[in-house]
């Protein structure tokens, strides 16, 4: 059936009947002009936005129905991760061309809900319209934090040491593969790996949790945009430089062995956007709660450099030499990921 013929209160109840009933903190969920939530005493409410456009952030030749809308939703995630919160509640807006089988949609809102009860997010709403081209998808996303906890980005002083979660540089070697053609039914197991990094990044809620309650960080943010870019805005937003040593990058055994395979470039780890992993900034005096709880981040935790006095991002190799390194990492106005 297309979405032509089942009509957009068609569309909507059968939204309905993915998400199940309304509960918990969620008084009022869709169904009226506005979605009713319980608050909560001395606790803020964390709100962010993502659009993803057909043809510039996914491409359906080979992301599956269901894995669009796990990652439509997980990268939302992220970002309340990176201020220390947890998800809640989301609002989803959709632009739909009308010739769109129904069935596609099913797949979509599948994904959507698994992640959410993964992640602990409920649909609490949205808009859907007729779109000319493309698919659109937009998720707002809410999130909660205790008004001491949330973690921002201007909090980074020089001595801070640098962390990053995970591995670097996987999605965007996951991308190129893809663009290159790979397909995953006839790729090996590092290709795949590679290219589930780009199609279903994993929003690092746990570690972000354990971050907060161990109050190690004076800044964080997630890297959506490369490394270098994203620590620029730490930077930045902290009046301070940071300076990364290249080795301590951490690659995974899928960067390494596919990246070498196809002859990526492994500046992809310093550049390369869509990680979704945790960029923390620790004083020296919380090292001692750090050291004791980094058995606890499932992702990995590795020490890549330290911030320091000035306002420039700088990378040196083994040697100590600084490296350059085309600045940049995803520019939504520019062609191209550097
Ligand atoms: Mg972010």
């Amino acid at each position: 059936m297309k979405l032509s013929e089942l009509g957009e209160f068609g569309l909507i109840s059968r939204i309905k009947g993915h998400l199940g009933a309304d509960g918990g903190q969620l008084i009022r969920g869709i169904g009226d002009d506005a979605a009713v939530i319980r608050g909560g005493a001395d606790v803020v409410t964390l709100a962010t936005t993502d659009m993803l456009v057909e043809g510039i952030h996914f491409d359906l030749d080979y992301m599956s129905p269901g894995e669009l809308g796990e990652k439509a939703l997980a990268v939302n995630v992220s970002d309340i991760a990176a201020m220390g919160g947890i998800p809640r509640w989301s609002l989803l807006s959709l632009g739909l061309p009308a010739d769109m089988e129904v069935g596609f949609l099913d797949g979509f809102f599948k994904g959507l809900v698994a992640a959410g009860n993964r992640f602990g997010v409920k649909l609490a709403g949205g808009d859907t319209v007729t779109s000319g081209g493309g698919m659109v998808i937009n998720i707002a996303l809410y999130g909660e934090v205790a008004a001491a906890d949330v973690i921002y980005r201007n909090g980074a002083s020089p001595g801070d040491r640098l962390f990053v979660t995970g591995t670097l540089g996987d999605s965007a070697s996951g991308l190129e593969l893809l663009k290159k053609g790979l397909r995953r039914s006839s790729c090996d197991l590092y290709e795949s790996a590679l290219a589930e990094r780009h199609l279903v990044p994993e929003p690092r809620i746990k570690e972000s949790a354990i971050v907060v309650s161990e109050k190690l960080a004076s800044a964080m943010m997630d890297i959506s945009d490369g490394l270098l870019q994203d620590l620029g805005h730490i930077c930045r937003e902290s009046g301070v430089g940071a300076k990364v040593l290249a080795e301590k990058i951490p690659l995974s055994g899928a960067f390494v062995e596919a990246g070498g395979k196809h002859g990526l470039d492994k500046m992809l780890s310093l550049t390369g956007g869509e990680d979704y992993e945790l960029l923390f900034t620790v004083p020296e005096e919380k090292m001692p709660a750090l050291d004791s709880c980094r058995h606890l981040f499932e992702s990995g935790l590795s020490e890549i450099g330290e911030i320091c006095e000035g306002t420039e991002v700088s990378v040196f190799d083994e040697k100590g030499l600084p490296l350059s390194v085309m600045q940049g990492g995803y520019d939504h106005f520019r062609k191209e990921l550097r």
